[in-house]
């Protein structure tokens, strides 16, 4: 799996907007429910390792209550950003001439320093032409 998730723009191009947002859902939740199953993990390794092990059982032990941690973390952080993004993106999704939700298609993409992904997003209403930028 890459690292970053694909750039909105090009992602809400080739998928629309509506299945874009229920991705981001899905994809998010997903690493929550890894978040969770790394937490126990950690929770196990270390619940273990109390019992008394060789010193290369405990080694082993530690090394997978820091890689779960270390995932938890990692998890959390990657559901966190994917949430917000969805959200950012879906607060702005709806039309500000016939109030439609979500039915738009990309005209263009472009650099924007202050926008949250780094690019700002030009978009027109497919019901009734408007564009507006998603930022
Ligand atoms: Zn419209």
């Amino acid at each position: 799996m890459r690292d970053t998730p694909m750039d909105a723009a090009d992602a809400i191009r080739e998928q629309g907007f509506r299945r874009w947002y229920e991705r981001q859902l899905i994809e998010g939740h997903a690493w929550l429910v890894t978040g969770f199953l790394s937490l126990i993990l950690t929770a196990i390794a270390i619940e273990v390792i109390s019992f008394g092990e060789s010193i290369g059982g405990m080694l082993v032990l530690l090394a997978v209550g820091a890689g779960g941690a270390a995932l938890c973390l990692y998890a959390w952080l990657r559901f966190n950003r994917q949430l917000f993004l969805a959200e950012h993106v879906a607060e702005q999704a709806t039309c500000g001439a016939c109030r439609t939700y979500g039915k738009l298609a990309i005209v263009s993409a472009s650099r924007d320093a202050s926008a949250v992904q780094g690019r700002s997003i030009r978009v027109r209403c497919r019901k009734c032409g408007h564009e507006w930028a998603i930022r």
